[in-house]
């Protein structure tokens, strides 16, 4: 039972994806959205658990209050200020943010609000230091067309970005604030009755369009998608942080099959009548006084408590897969993980990992149960353990509803994996230190002029206009340096090559500006690179004013400090005037090696390699060979 019919479980599939936007400001202050891997600043703080405007707690609030982890920030002054510390009021809000974000919601034609109102929505796992997160309903209602479908925007939505999560380890969460604040736009899709490979396709179609903008965030992190999940109408799922689509798509299939499996195991849970209670948790400690478990040993020497969980007619549920590797043990392993516990063993895995025949037999005993019944044994110190217990206990209740609503996490290798209890309706409420915004009618107009075409025909016109082959087209269009390189083709010069020679130094600017990005995979900082001497320096190259054989070099030397734009360079086709001159100097410095001393083809080699150190690439070796032995010859 590996395969499985999409259709006929009903799977439904929500997409919401979260894109950062270009902008040269964070969304509620001046600093600038740069990423840095360098902290100059560290400071600390613990959770409080948010309360709502209506005075409730929420479920997920609570939840990680239990985990009750001290939370680190790390900043760099150039990316974060009193804002992002949340020691002083936000600024106002971005104005390329708001531009950006009214033209993504016309191009979903989604209806913009004439008046945009700031919430706070509440954040429980300290990536925000306020304890909240600011969000913006910009639009409602839309349209994305994905090939002959169309799928149903529910919101487009202009928010702030999280802190960076660096590590998150058992007492302590470490998070950098340079993302913080960074303006995105998310956008909620309708569920859609769907198979994984479509819901691939409309991310993709997603993608496309908010990058025909040219003015979102490009690279890793700048696009995250959460999914929502359900099947046969049950609880949904919200899977959160899917970075790449292939990823996306083994998710849903993961998840597809985990819950039907789980709807499988109520409706086997359903024929049994299971029972458990508080009344069936019982204190085993002493009876595990001499266990050769590694993980109870290590507990008992922390001085924590070894429960007991008697559950009814639970005989074989723990191990009872519908599909490989969904089963109810599972899920209570990662449940338990959740609360920093790392042991827990079910009655269906045991006897194993250190715990034999008798220590099994004496818990069986000790807790009356017959045949039929099952049990959990699980080790931890207080008060970690009893929140566990509860939530075992909760979990086991559930598992007869099928599928509990929760929030999980995306898996490097598709699978998804318990992150937290889905949060109430009471998460947002009015952000009281920012007055509403309004949008004017000409904003709205400016809006829906502005949108553009679509991004395969605008990888078609570059092609066209400049020549360019289809791929190498694409690829620049998606490079940084496209206005660079759209300069080079505009100058005077270059146009009036002939159409051969302007289509052969077209794609060969183009797929050196397209290669830039091996730089970036080198950790080089590009931002170095501006587009005027970038512009001018792939104008040389094309012009053979630089020799290509340089061009990495210049660009190293650049990034490094080492060249001034426009300078005379080492790096530029030396003329003939010039290489004589050097050649010469060469000569005269070098007289008294004896290579050059004894002449002939030793002192003409000799010379070479000297010059060749310094000049290598910039001009033709043949020409300097003889130049060099018609000078050492006349010497
Ligand atoms: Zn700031």
């Amino acid at each position: 039972m590996s395969e499985i019919d999409f259709e006929k479980i009903g799977l439904k599939v929500g997409l919401e994806i979260h894109q950062q936007l270009n902008t040269n400001k964070k969304l509620f202050c001046k600093c600038r959205p740069i990423e840095s891997d360098e902290y100059t600043e560290k400071f600390s703080r613990s959770l409080r658990t948010a309360k709502s405007e209506l005075g409730k707690l929420d479920p997920a609030a609570l939840f990680e209050k239990t985990k009750s982890k001290k939370i680190n920030y790390y900043a760099n002054s150039q990316s974060s200020c009193l804002v992002e510390k949340d020691e002083e009021p936000p600024h106002d809000l971005d104005h390329d943010a708001k531009k950006i974000s009214l033209l993504i919601s016309s191009m979903l034609e989604s209806k913009i609000f004439s008046e945009i109102h700031v919430m706070r929505k509440t954040v429980i796992d300290g990536s925000n230091t306020s304890g909240f997160q600011r969000t913006m309903l910009v639009s409602q209602g839309g349209n994305l067309k994905v090939g002959e479908k169309n799928v149903g925007v529910q919101a487009v939505c202009l928010e702030e970005d999280a802190a960076k999560l660096l590590s998150n380890e058992q007492n302590e969460t470490n998070y950098s604030l340079d993302r913080l604040g960074v303006p995105l736009v998310e956008i909620a899709l309708d569920p859609v009755s769907t198979k994984p490979s479509e819901v691939k396709e409309i991310a993709l179609t997603l993608g496309g369009l908010l990058r025909a903008t040219r003015m979102v965030k490009r690279g890793i992190g700048s696009i995250r998608q959460d999914v929502n999940i359900s099947v046969m109408n049950s609880g949904v799922v919200e899977v959160k942080g899917v970075q790449q689509l292939d990823q996306l798509e083994k998710i849903i299939n993961y998840e597809a099959k985990r819950q039907h499996g789980l709807i499988l195991i109520a409706e086997k849970l359903k024929t049994l009548s299971i029972t458990i209670t508080k009344e069936d948790v019982v204190d085993v400690t002493e009876i595990f006084k001499a266990c050769d478990s590694k993980i109870i040993q290590k507990a008992q020497k922390l001085n924590a408590k070894i429960k007991a969980i008697r559950i009814r007619n639970f005989s074989g549920m723990f191990g009872f897969e519908p599909y490989p590797e969904i089963r109810l043990g599972k899920e209570i392993g990662q449940l338990v993980r959740f609360f920093g516990i790392g042991g827990v063993f079910h009655s269906d895995e045991l006897p194993n990992y250190g715990i034999n025949d008798s220590d099994v037999d004496k818990v069986r005993k000790h807790l009356e149960l017959a045949g039929e019944d099952g049990f959990l044994i699980i080790a931890g110190e207080d008060p970690k353990l009893d929140y566990a217990i509860d939530s075992i206990i909760k979990r086991i209740q559930d598992a007869t509803d099928g599928v509990p609503a929760e929030t999980r996490a995306a898996t490097q290798d598709g699978e998804t994996i318990f992150l937290r209890p889905r949060p109430g309706a009471s998460r947002m409420y009015p952000e009281t230190d920012i007055p509403s915004i309004s949008v004017t009618p000409q904003e709205m107009k400016l809006a829906m002029e502005n949108i553009p075409p679509s991004l395969e025909s605008q990888y078609q016109e570059l092609e066209k206009k400049y020549h360019l082959n289809p791929e190498l087209a694409k690829q620049l269009w998606d490079s940084p340096y496209l206005d660079s390189v759209i300069d080079v083709f505009r100058q005077d010069w270059f146009n009036m090559k002939s159409f051969e020679d302007a289509k052969k130094a077209a794609n060969f600017i183009a797929s050196k500006a397209v290669s830039l990005k091996s730089f970036e995979r080198e950790g080089l900082d590009l931002s170095k690179i501006d587009g005027a001497w970038l512009s001018k320096t792939l104008g040389d190259l094309a012009d053979h004013k630089i020799a290509k054989e340089r061009f990495e070099q210049i660009f190293r030397a650049k990034i490094s400090g080492e060249e001034e734009p426009g300078s005379p360079s080492k790096f530029r086709v030396p003329s003939e005037d010039e290489l004589n001159k050097i050649l010469d100097k060469i000569i005269q410095d070098n007289m008294d090696l004896p290579e050059v001393k004894e002449g002939g083809e030793h002192a003409v080699k000799k010379l070479m390699g000297i010059f060749m150190k310094e000049y290598r690439g910039t001009v033709d070796g043949k020409l300097v060979h003889d130049l060099l032995r018609k000078k050492v010859s006349e010497l």
